[in-house]
């Protein structure tokens, strides 16, 4: 019988590769880098925000400029909003942000390192450097044994040596006579349930069972972690000219909770009415205790939220309609639908105001075969502007004209007629992340083929996202060829993202186009100048076709647009 061993959450090498390449390309950089980094930001590179801005494209274009039709058959009604980074420090204790938006926090009791309680496992079996050393030292007792008992020689000598530079504060190490014994009791004494990976861990960073019980070893000193304390998210600066407690302010955590406050502003100001939607994208700043993941978990990042506002009993079928229309959209980049799932929240597990809510989660390398959250779709009830109402003192209800007059139309009973048509609108929420949305289309997009012409790793984006779309070369850089593709260069970036590269061998500058994803590469060569035609080599074939110019522009729009 095998002790079960933690199931490996990551392929490092893919996810590496990703990171690798995409720091080689300028796609995302550490930011600070040059002073050492610094954790949990990220700076975006010239190919970086050119995918980043085309996703925020997309996704504004479907939400504001084209908005889906509705379950009723009307055109969804859609604004947006640029609200600021910073408001007034009510709007958190009004959202609840100030009082619970906290992650539970667990600190090591000796060297002070802190970890978000909730994937203390998670990030042990992963990045831990002790941990990964100390279970190749994990064994087995040799059959014919009736039950699985500890051998305990190999943990002494990782605990004597290894264990000394790797993890000196722990049980094991310090005291590995009675942290041993206690652990071979705990097998020896229920042989019918052996012990699972993290439970012999535990007892490996137990010292004195009897007073403490059993303890989590620090991932990078060994040291038993202390209890879960709540650790407040937000991140905290000053708007005025002294730093006291009157001109403290925090950078938004979300976007979202702008949209509300201004929901009012909204209603007077354009000739809109219940049912609509107000989208926003935006930077928010959360001080995520375990940032990691590349920028899955970032203390820097941005957002693509939309809260929408209707009426109290139509919120469910809004709430069904969002779900649908935004798996739909993720798919429209060219994720293949094995990718996403959807998660709905255990009732345990939704805010208290929340009627439903559902997790759009994707298959990260690192979370494979497991998903991660991608978008949280949220039925939020009238909370927020309930909330907003109570602490501002103005009133954020909704007096509906129309319903009124279909209530009164059904017969409906004057005090049905008054109660039903003035109500604190219900939100519905598609809560998203921009820079979680760069990194899936990365990984989707990432592709190894070994040996093959050109790069052999490459990104495979829809064409539509891929941050150059064209490459335009001169065959060999004289004879007339280098003026006739700038001129075909000047033409196209009028419209295309491209870019122009008269150097190196043409096998390299396909390679570099490859690499970065550009779903096409114009080149001009001898026969150019004499036929007006040039060659376009597709990205995922290699295929080359010959195109006339008169005709590139329809060619061209024909592949970049599907
Ligand atoms: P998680 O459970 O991953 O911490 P959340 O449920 O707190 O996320 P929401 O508050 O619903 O996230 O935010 C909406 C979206 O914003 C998430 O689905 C995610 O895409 C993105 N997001 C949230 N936190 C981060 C972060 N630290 N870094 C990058 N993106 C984030």
């Amino acid at each position: 019988m095998d002790w079960p061993m933690p199931t490996e959450p990551t392929t490092p090498s893919v996810m590496d590769q990703i990171v690798s390449l995409c720091k080689r390309r300028g796609f995302v950089y550490q930011a600070s880098e040059i002073y050492g980094g610094i954790r949990g930001f990220w700076d975006y590179g010239p190919l970086g925000v050119l995918l980043k801005n085309n996703i925020r494209d997309w996704w504004w274009k479907c939400m504001v400029e084209c908005p889906p039709v509705g379950p009723d058959g009307d055109i969804v009604s859609m604004v947006g909003l640029d609200s600021s980074i910073i408001q007034h420090p009510k709007t958190w204790e009004a959202s609840g942000h100030t009082a619970t938006f906290a992650d539970p926090m667990r600190r090591c009791t000796k060297c002070g390192h802190i970890i978000r309680a909730d994937h203390y496992w998670d990030i042990l079996v992963t990045t831990s450097k002790w941990f990964n050393d100390l279970i190749q030292s994990f064994e087995y007792a040799p059959t014919p044994t009736p039950y699985p008992a500890l051998t305990t020689g190999p943990l002494l000598r990782w605990a004597n040596r290894a264990g000394k530079k790797l993890a000196p504060n722990m049980a094991l190490v310090r005291n590995p006579e009675v942290t041993l014994a206690s652990l071979a009791t705990r097998v020896n004494g229920q042989p019918t349930s052996p012990p699972d990976v993290r439970e012999i861990t535990q007892y490996l960073a137990t010292e004195q069972m009897h007073m403490t019980g059993l303890q989590d070893p620090c991932v990078l000193c060994g040291a038993p972690m202390g209890t879960p304390e709540q650790f407040n998210l937000m991140m905290v600066t000053y708007a005025g000219t002294t730093q006291s407690a009157e001109n403290l302010v925090y950078l938004r955590p979300e976007t979202a909770q702008g949209i509300f406050l201004n929901f009012r502003n909204i209603i007077d100001t354009n000739r809109i009415k219940v049912p609509f939607g107000v989208a926003q994208t935006g930077k928010s700043f959360r001080n995520e205790l375990t940032p990691r993941n590349f920028i899955f978990r970032s203390r820097e990042f941005e957002q693509m939220e939309m809260e929408f506002f209707c009426p109290p009993d139509d919120a469910l079928k809004w709430y069904e309609f969002w779900r649908g229309e935004r798996m739909k959209w993720w798919l429209t980049l060219g994720i293949k639908p094995e990718n996403l799932i959807f998660r709905d929240h255990a009732t345990d597990e939704l805010s208290h105001y929340s009627k439903a809510t559902v997790d759009i989660e994707y298959k990260y390398p690192f979370t494979a075969p497991d998903f991660g959250e991608l978008e949280g779709i949220a039925h939020r009830g009238d909370y927020d502007l309930s909330q907003h109402s109570k602490h501002s003192g103005q009133k954020l209800d909704y007096f509906d004209q129309e319903l009124q007059l279909k209530l009164k139309e059904q017969g409906a009973s004057a005090e049905d007629v008054k109660s039903k048509s003035r109500y604190i609108p219900n939100v519905i929420e598609p809560a998203s992340g921009l820079t979680r949305a760069v990194l899936v289309l990365l990984c989707e997009a990432y592709t190894y083929e070994k040996g093959r012409a050109g790069a052999e790793e490459w990104f495979k984006f829809k064409p539509k996202f891929a941050p150059v779309k064209l490459g335009i070369f001169p065959l060999v850089n004289k004879d007339g060829m280098p003026e006739m593709a700038e001129k075909i260069y000047m033409d196209l970036r009028q419209r295309y993202t491209c870019e122009y590269d008269p150097k190196q061998s043409i096998g390299k500058r396909y390679a570099r186009m490859d690499e970065i994803g550009t779903p096409m590469c114009i080149v001009v060569d001898g026969d150019s100048l004499k036929d007006n035609t040039v060659t376009v080599r597709d990205r995922d074939t290699t295929a080359q076709e010959r195109v006339s110019v008169d005709k590139l522009h329809a060619y061209v729009a024909a592949k970049l647009e599907m």
